[in-house]
């Protein structure tokens, strides 16, 4: 029906001799849910949102987001998919650092093909929106951890995508600039953004996630709320 994200029996081998990197996970995740993905560094976290991503495919299992069976997607498929469908966060903001704040937001509004004029207005809104209007036209070298997230926050967001991931989003910022993302993860969410949020931090997951799993080892369990 409405599920955002549904895996089942999804399993990961980087390694055809090595462990699993994940085994037999089975995920919803409804329209509206805010979902955080915790557990160890290593245990398959950063692995599954690429897999939901459509970054990367499982050797097992089948991985359905907004409807689509990815697997049985082209690379070109895949990444038309992803571009019109989900918006992703990373740890370090992983910004062109030849463009400014605005063009990066743009990049993925460009693919797409809308009007430069209609996404240009999106662009500078949202920029608005995040607290950095004065610093559209500036290089992310101009800009501070916690304003290069809000831009790749405000790329994401572009094209008004069906799921948000963010992996580590607070990682690599320090705590002042981590709880200003955690707010807008929170507003977002508040606003009815499907959301998956790969985190270490019980805080934000507590805060921004209207459920919490837990991934050992490659498994994830539905956590035991507190
Ligand atoms: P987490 O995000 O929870 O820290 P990862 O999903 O990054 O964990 O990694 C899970 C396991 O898969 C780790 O043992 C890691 O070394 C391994 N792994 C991750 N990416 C790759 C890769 N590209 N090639 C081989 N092994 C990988
Ligand atoms: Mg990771």
């Amino acid at each position: 029906m409405s599920d955002v994200v549904l895996l089942r029996g999804v399993g990961k081998q980087y390694e055809p001799a090595g462990p699993p990197a994940l085994a037999d996970v089975d995920l919803t995740v409804g329209a509206g849910e805010a979902v955080a993905v915790m557990g160890p560094s290593g245990s398959g976290k950063s692995t599954l949102l690429n897999l939901i991503a459509g970054l990367d495919r499982p050797t097992g299992g089948e991985v359905g987001v907004a409807g689509t069976v990815l697997n049985k997607l082209s690379e070109k498929a895949l990444a038309r998919f992803r571009r019109d469908n989900i918006g992703i966060v990373f740890q370090f903001f992983h910004l062109l650092e030849d463009l400014t704040a605005r063009d990066n937001v743009l990049v993925p509004a460009q693919l797409v093909g809308r009007s430069r004029q209609e996404a240009r207005k999106r662009a500078d809104e949202l920029l608005d929106s995040l607290g950095l209007a004065a610093r559209a036209n500036a290089y992310p070298a101009r800009l501070s951890g916690g304003e290069r997230q809000r831009v790749a926050v405000a790329r994401a967001l572009i094209n008004q995508p069906a799921l948000l991931l963010a992996d580590e989003p607070t990682g690599a910022v320090d705590a002042a600039a981590g709880a200003q993302i955690m707010r807008i993860l929170q507003d977002l969410s508040r606003s009815g953004q499907t959301i998956l949020l790969v985190t270490h931090d019980p805080d934000l997951a507590h805060r921004c996630a209207t459920r919490t799993v837990e991934v050992r080892d490659g498994r994830l369990s539905e956590a035991v709320p507190a």
